[in-house]
């Protein structure tokens, strides 16, 4: 009675009505024997007469603190009488009928669920049982189960199965087929039960896949309700393999098909699409196991689906159909290998020694053809067991919500600084030689004099330029003999089809130079050629004219590099302005009477721009002027350096662009807004290879593993090559007239790691688009979903002084494909595919040749060919440059080492002194071959620490420069995305480098470990990288405190004391640089990148400002260039940008300057901002700038970009509701389309 007191006084109107029933209605209860039936009867039929008229009474019988549903559920508990029980029933329904699921929670919190089962145990004793009640009963049970996202009882498929009552349910189907009014509740209990896969397996057994299919049935207007509940629940029947393996035993996957026909025929007004869905789903249910695959195709399936899906594509309102339609067939297409002879990379290279562990080990130790296994299983689906236990599904529900990131380092030892040097203080002396600007003391140079001195007078500029090579022994001369350079004079290019590459150069491989005789006269023919090909260029060059130049401006006079007739009019400034819609540099360049070529000629640092940054950070003038036009690109010293450029396949020839060099393009390059439908289009394009075989070509046209492969001289196929340094194609395959499957190379001593790229196309036509397929990506995702395009450059475009990448292709979409990926080449996971990315392009000249790249390329006879130019222009009055050779490489290459500093003032003593004194910024990129752009921020990098402006001088005086431009060299120049020649990446190397198979990282951390033993520990360390699946620029840091912010461990137990000094830089790059975004940036510690440069060089060389610089490759959401995708332009101007705040963070290091400008005082903020995410941005990428695509339903979520570990491989089974909604958002989306 105190509850009912405690009821009316403290949230109801002493008036209720109902307040006063429920009183009357709890006296009953507690009274229950002495009191006529009728009395209850009475009384809840006034609560229901009151439930059913007003929704007030609803509303206060589930109040907050009400108790009236709990008196409610006492009544049914106690009563016997048969009407009292329909009406507290009819109560409740009412009560839960609406609100949203909040009111069935309330009626589940009370304990409900118990209740309504005991009646239902009870009711079914009686024979036969009481007909309405059950209506009612199951009506109720319905809605408290677990709906779509709502909770509302969880627990209720298993409480069902404890208390006995699935078969209740189950049985009274049985008897009753043809009510409808009582099996329609019954089968909406079925569904809510079957969603567990225990009760799913369970109801099985008893025969409730049979009775499904006697629901179900051919196309008929009457009880449609029926036949949708019975199709849901005999979706969420199948998922369960026993379930599935029992409907195809009994030739139900026929029997789908045959109904799917059916309702497709008779249902042409579209009214029954959820019916017809609801059998795809019956289907896509059943093709989870082989068995049910193999039935598909064996009942014709792909080929209906397929037809039907084509049937449906004109009504918009049906692309729920033939998208599912599309996810089974892509599910059931038969998994084929690909057409490869092993996925061993088709080149070789023999390691000084062999790893013990690891990944070439393992690549090497496996018997040959292992690798052609194809594992057809679907996640594991060919486990014979029932996996299905009752404990792995009482914890599914939960695993949403707890799911957390496990790869975030949570050991506070292993954050803490390592007070250990790694290698004895007598061995890091070898690296003495790297640091002489420490003992050097100028007495040699003559510095009084502020006069700069021509810089021919320099003494490395005299006489010709020395290639240098690495370790190479033999004189230049003789050097150049072994691998000689032939380039086919005039007459025999036209006759032969390199007519068509005017630029391209045959070098005889080795082996074909024996005769030393010969090998002279090449020398020769490549002298007299190399003008001659200038000249043919420059023929080819419209409005460009040749100028000579004089012998005194060494950097002007190389061959065919053109230089414009007035220094100034290139020079000004005015080709530093931001490129609008027609960039000034662009046609200023072609417009004039004559032009420089191959000078990527924006560094891309606007001074208006930089002034305005600078503006309004409290009085900081950092006025960047333009640095000086560094004419960098040098086709002539190209080709010499290329000669000393070791590559595995021994490349001879030269890609064009590489060789001519490019400027960006004059007009802007948005994002692509990708059309509605490209991905199922592709899709069906890619299955009717299946269905119409005999219309596939199937020829192989381009071939690395077989020499002879050659191609018909036929006027309509396409002509591939990549023999050039940074090519990875291997083989290209001819599908349709205008089609063409691509597949790449591995990194060599590897069988995996394909998604950089870079070919050669010829022998095109106009006014066709072809469809390039490259076949064996690997990564889950890609920015060619977000609106990236693909490289271009046409050797004719070139000529006509459109020398530029272009971002080109249609219909670009990124999907799993058909090919299967064999578990060894995807990290033991069985039943992985691989990726097509595919896109289609209009050639704009008939018999062009042009080149596809992922990205800008940037080779590293580039990386040398700048650094030689950086080096013979600089004035050795005001820079201080060196480059030095830190080790070989596997290969043989040199690994350049480049100190810039400030020459100092004079040989003073105090003047030296500040010079040795000045703090070490240490840089490192393209450790990672396959991120180009991390070069050309590099070189945007180094060329605004050459430039002679003010701040870049000052900058210099600040800091010495220690930068390794390339820190895998071997892997740039083989053609690989991720690895080194040791088939390992070697940003996963640095905790324990191997001085044998790992030389760059091995030296460049000596350079650090040796900086650390003479206290001179760089105040900056960054590693520059490009980030395949995020916009914009950003930073990766290393914090403890935010690490540990990221685990269950307080912040404040960590005892850390921790300066926040590591957030300054990345703060300031936000301010300054347009393309940087720091919200994308992340300080935690996670255990996957424990052995990379960033993690390594803070923990262990205890660098606190220690980071990975990730570029995009596609383009930005934010800032100047939101909407664009990202080109060399940008990404030098990154590299100028990250200069200029390294200006700033000296000042505001310095101790004189204690008052931080308050925009750096919000870092408490994003601390605790940050320390809300959840996820870290590096390793669970939820990517929020990458909303998913509606039509974007087999896609996996997101993978490690640096681990490519598949996290989420399960969006293709998402719930009907969310498919729902999905079929309703675009169709508000359609609206606006045409
Ligand atoms: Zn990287």
């Amino acid at each position: 009675m105190n509850k009912v007191k405690t009821t009316s006084e403290k949230s109801l109107p002493n008036n209720s009505r109902i307040v006063a029933l429920l009183t009357q209605l709890e006296k009953i209860n507690s009274e229950s024997l002495l009191v006529e039936a009728d009395t209850a009867r009475y009384v809840t039929s006034k609560i229901l007469h009151l439930a059913q008229s007003q929704e007030k009474t609803r509303k206060e019988m589930t109040a907050k603190g009400s108790t009236g549903v709990e008196v409610i559920l006492s009544t049914l508990e106690n009563t016997r009488d048969l009407q009292t029980t329909l009406n507290i029933l009819s109560i409740l329904i009412e009560l839960v009928s609406v609100g949203g699921g909040r009111r069935a929670c309330i009626l589940v919190s009370k304990g409900g669920t118990q209740t309504l089962l005991q009646l239902l145990l009870g009711a079914s004793k009686d024979s036969p049982p009481n007909e309405e009640l059950m209506v009612q009963l199951h009506s109720l049970l319905a809605k408290i189960g677990p709906k779509g996202n709502h909770s509302r009882d969880k627990k209720f498929g298993v409480k069902a199965r404890i208390n006995g009552a699935l078969n209740i349910s189950l049985n009274l189907v049985k008897q009753n087929l043809q009510n409808h009014r009582l099996i329609l509740p019954c089968l909406q209990v079925l569904r809510v039960y079957s969603t567990n896969s225990v009760n799913a397996v369970s109801l099985g057994k008893n025969g409730v896949v049979e009775l499904m299919f006697k629901i179900i049935g051919p196309f008929s207007k009457k009880n449609t309700g029926l036949m949708k509940v019975a199709l849901d629940t005999l979706a969420a029947l199948l998922k369960s393999k026993t379930n599935a393996r029992r409907a195809v035993d009994r030739g139900y996957v026929q029997v789908l098909l045959t109904i799917y026909v059916d309702w497709h025929r008779h249902d042409s007004r579209h009214r029954h699409m959820l019916i017809r869905k609801g059998i795809l789903q019956c289907i896509k249910s059943v093709t989870n196991i082989k068995l049910g695959r193999k039935a598909f195709i064996d009942a014709n399936g792909m080929k209906i689906l397929y037809n039907t899906s084509q049937d449906c594509l004109a009504v918009r309102t049906l692309d729920p159909l033939v998208n599912t339609s599309s996810l089974i067939m892509r599910k059931c297409f038969p998994k084929n290998r690909l057409p490869l002879p092993t996925i061993k990379s088709a080149f070789h290279f023999q390691l000084p020694v062999i790893p013990t562990s690891g990944p070439v080990a393992q690549l090497y130790s496996l018997p040959p053809e292992v690798d052609d296994v194809v594992d057809e299983s679907d996640d594991n689906d060919d486990i014979e067991t029932e996996t299905e236990t009752e404990t792995e599904n009482e914890n599914e529900d939960d695993k949403d919500q707890h799911f957390k990131n496990d790869d975030i380092e949570t050991d506070i030892d292993k954050l803490k600084p390592k007070q250990e040097l790694g290698r004895p203080i007598e061995e890091l002396k070898i690296y003495e030689q790297f640091f002489p600007e420490l003992a050097e003391n100028f007495q040699e140079y003559d510095l009084v004099s502020k006069e700069p001195k021509p810089f021919a007078s320099a003494t490395n500029l005299g006489g010709p330029i020395v290639v240098p090579t690495a370790g190479d022994e033999h004189p230049a001369e003789a050097n150049q003999s072994v691998k000689g350079i032939a380039v086919k004079d005039r007459s025999s290019l036209q006759m032969e089809e390199y007519n068509k590459r005017p630029c391209l150069l045959d070098l005889p491989k080795k082996d074909h130079n024996k005769d030393s005789l010969q090998l002279q006269n090449d020398q020769k023919k490549l002298l007299s050629s190399c003008q001659c090909l200038s000249q043919e260029i420059v023929k080819g060059l419209d409005r460009i004219t040749l100028q000579n130049t004089s012998k005194n401006e060494q950097y002007y006079s190389t061959g065919c590099l053109i230089k414009k007739e007035s220094k100034t009019s290139l020079t000004t400034p005015t080709c530093n302005k931001p490129c609008q819609h027609v960039s000034s540099c662009g046609s200023g360049l072609f417009e004039g009477p004559s032009v420089q070529l191959g000078k990527l000629c924006c560094t891309g640092v606007d001074p208006e721009e930089e002034e305005d940054s600078s503006s309004h950070s409290s009085g900081e003038q950092v006025l960047l002027e333009v640095p000086d036009m560094l004419p960098l690109h040098d086709p002539d010293l190209y080709i010499e350096i290329v000669k000393n450029t070791k590559s595995v396949p021994e490349y001879s020839e030269v890609a064009y662009p590489d060789y001519f060099g490019h400027i960006p393009p004059p007009f802007k390059e948005p994002i692509l807004e990708r059309p509605y439908g490209v991905q199922r289009t592709k899709i069906a394009q890619d299955i009717e290879r299946l269905i119409h075989q005999n219309d596939i070509i199937d020829r192989v046209v381009y071939d690395l593993d077989n020499s002879s492969c050659s191609v018909p001289e036929e006027g309509d196929i396409l002509k591939f090559n990549s023999k050039f340094e940074s090519g990875n194609l291997r083989k290209v395959i001819q599908i349709r007239k205008n089609e063409y499957d691509l597949i790449l190379n591995s990194d060599i001593n590897s069988n995996h790691y394909h998604q950089w790229f870079y070919f050669e196309v010829s022998g095109m036509k106009t006014g066709i688009g072809y469809r390039f397929n490259i076949i064996n990506c690997e990564k889950s995702n890609s920015q060619f979903n977000y609106g990236m395009q693909p490289l271009m450059y046409s050797v004719q475009e070139a000529l006509n002084a459109r020398p530029w990448w272009s971002r080109v292709g249609t219909d670009i979409c990124y999907y799993k494909n058909h090919f299967s990926r064999s578990s060894i080449a995807a990290g033991g996971q069985k039943g992985k595919s691989y990726y097509t990315i595919t896109f289609t392009v209009s050639f704009p000249h008939k018999d062009d040749v042009c080149y596809f790249a992922y990205h800008y390329p940037y080779t590293y006879s580039t990386l040398k060919m700048h650094l030689q130019k950086l080096e013979s222009m600089h004035n050795p009055q005001q820079i201080y440059f060196r480059e030095d050779v830190l080790c070989e490489t596997l290969a043989g290459n040199s690994c350049p080492l480049v100190t810039i500093t400030a020459t100092p003032e004079s040989n003073y003593y105090e003047h030296v002194c500040q010079f040795r004194n000045r703090p070490y910024v240490f840089l490192s990129a393209r450790v990672h071959p396959g991120e180009t752009n991390a070069s050309w921020v590099m070189k945007g990098t180094l060329e605004y620490l050459m430039s002679s402006s003010p701040a870049a001088q000052s900058l210099r005086e600040s800091y010495i420069f220690k930068i390794v431009p390339m820190l895998n060299p071997d892997g740039v120049i083989n053609g690989n995305h991720r690895c080194s020649l040791s088939g390992e990446d070697l940003n996963r190397q640095w905790q324990n480098p191997n001085p044998d198979l790992h030389p760059t990282i091995y030296h460049a951390k000596g350079l650090l470990q040796y900086m650390a033993t003479i206290k001179r520990l760089p105040l900056v360390y960054c590693d520059y990288h490009g980030h395949s699946r995020k916009k914009n620029v950003f930073m990766y840091g290393c914090s403890i405190k935010e690490t540990m912010w990221h685990t269950n461990v307080s912040a404040a137990s960590c005892d850390v004391i921790e300066d926040l000094g590591y957030r300054a830089l990345p703060k300031i790059l936000s301010q300054t640089a347009p393309a940087f975004c720091m919200s994308s940036c992340s300080f935690v510690v996670e255990k996957s990148k424990e052995s990379t440069a960033r993690v390594v060089v803070w923990r262990e060389i205890g660098v606190q400002r220690s980071y990975t610089m990730e570029s995009t490759l596609c383009g930005c959401d934010q800032g100047k260039y939101k909407g664009l995708q990202i080109g060399t332009r940008e990404l030098e101007e990154m590299g100028a940008k990250f200069c200029v705040g390294l200006l700033r963070l000296k000042r505001l290091t310095s101790p004189l300057e204690h008052n931080l400008p308050s925009s750096l005082l919000d870092i408490e903020n994003e601390l605790i901002e940050s320390s809300c995410k959840v996820t870290s941005p590096t390793t669970y990428v939820l990517d929020e700038d990458e909303p998913r695509f509606l039509e974007e339903v087999d896609y996996s979520a997101e993978s490690n970009d640096e681990q490519d570990v598949e996290l989420v491989d399960n969006a293709g089974d998402y719930e009907p509701s969310i498919q729902e909604d999905a079929l309703s958002d675009s169709e508000a989306t359609r609206i606006q389309l045409p």
